[in-house]
């Protein structure tokens, strides 16, 4: 009998259990387990380094992070942003009162076309949300001068894109707010938590008060917040894992890179197009020739027990949820590659050999 795992698409780092209890020694002596603690605010202040930028402020997950960054900016409207993604970037829109107008994608990157962007402007239109998407940079000063001209908040859900400089600054920098995700599943994690940069402190000063039930410096309830605070259990783990990130980086770029070797002899194939110095390897995204080959490597890798995931597929724009959202053009871009890409597994436990033996059965059939 074959005990080894399955391989899913990505499996969360697991820093040894020792380095977390040594955190959580602290929080047991202190008893104190959330609301600004000495973790968070140790956790805050070395990813804020870790990321080049000012402040950080941490909160729950990623997706709230995207609801407190629309609620802060007053954006309520319509909101031009991108199909090809994970649902939580259009739920955000329409949970704070936006309306989602999907826009298409550009073929080389996958991130949201700034021309299709600028041609879906209408007088209702009051931001843009774009995604960095596997944490390729978007065009970030294309979208800055459309953002200017027509006056519009401009917000990026950067939940793939920790860590990354683009144009000689944090990708963090860019835009009115950047969100991000500590998710589990993601490059770095703790556990469940996420966090919103703006380069404004005004931005970052009204998102600790949302995060904070809405509760001003002075504890007034001034404004309709939630409570999307992270625990010092979270930051525990999240501080064990910044230990290992610098290994973590190097283990994934090291796995894409043999991917691409090993896949080198594949005429069918095509990847994303980045630069190697703004991308931190977090997915290893494959376009196949169409459909039926996407769907008959699916085949051969679950037969080996090996599952990469469709991402993104389908489009937001084909979800029931978002029947109500405007769609701009045939998004004919955004559904060829939705509908011919495939996330091979990669995360920093994955053997060179299983990344071998997946790419042999790529090969195998491309
Ligand atoms: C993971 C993800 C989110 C949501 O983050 P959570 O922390 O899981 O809430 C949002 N947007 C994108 C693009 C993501 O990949």
């Amino acid at each position: 009998m074959d005990l080894k795992r399955p391989i899913q698409v990505t499996q969360s780092f697991m820093p040894p259990l020792s380095d977390v209890v040594s955190f959580l020694e602290g929080v047991w002596e202190r008893v104190y387990l959330t609301n600004n603690g000495p973790l968070l605010l140790e956790l805050e202040k070395r990813l804020a380094e870790k990321n080049n930028v000012h402040e950080i402020v941490s909160v729950l997950n990623g997706t709230i992070a995207i609801e407190l960054a629309l609620q802060a900016l007053g954006v309520q409207g319509e909101v031009i942003t991108t199909p090809f993604t994970f649902p939580a970037t259009s739920t955000a829109i329409c949970r704070t009162g936006g309306r989602p107008v999907f826009v298409d994608i550009d073929s080389r990157t996958w991130n949201i076309d700034p021309v299709a962007v600028e041609a879906a402007i209408t007088p209702e239109t009051q931001a843009i949300l774009a995604v960095h998407v596997f944490s390729r940079p978007c065009d970030v000063v294309r979208l800055q001068e459309i953002a200017d001209k027509y006056r519009l908040k401009l917000i990026y859900d950067a939940a793939h894109a920790n860590f990354i400089q683009t144009n000689g600054r944090s990708i963090f920098d860019w835009g009115d707010c950047s969100t991000t995700s500590f998710h589990a599943t993601k490059l770095y994690h703790t556990v469940e938590g996420g966090a919103c940069f703006s380069p404004n402190p005004d931005t970052t000063a009204k998102i600790r008060q949302l995060r904070f039930f809405g509760y001003d410096a002075d504890k007034n309830l001034t404004d309709i917040g939630t409570n999307a605070k992270m625990t010092e259990v979270s930051a525990a783990v999240g501080l064990a894992n910044l230990k290992y990130l610098d290994i973590i980086l190097a283990k994934r770029r090291a796995l894409y890179e043999l991917y691409r070797e090993q896949l080198s002899g594949c005429p069918d194939l095509t990847f994303q197009q980045f630069d190697p110095e703004e991308y931190n390897y977090s997915y290893f995204p494959v376009l196949f020739k169409d459909e039926e080959q996407l769907l008959n490597v699916n085949a051969a890798l679950n037969a080996e027990q090996i599952y990469p995931r469709r991402y993104f597929w389908p489009l937001l724009s084909d979800m029931p949820a978002f029947a109500n959202a405007k769609i701009l053009g045939d998004l004919h871009i955004a559904k060829n590659v939705s509908s011919r890409i495939l996330c091979l597994p990669l995360y920093p436990d994955l053997g060179e050999e299983d990344c071998q033996k997946i790419s042999d059965l790529v090969q195998a059939i491309c």
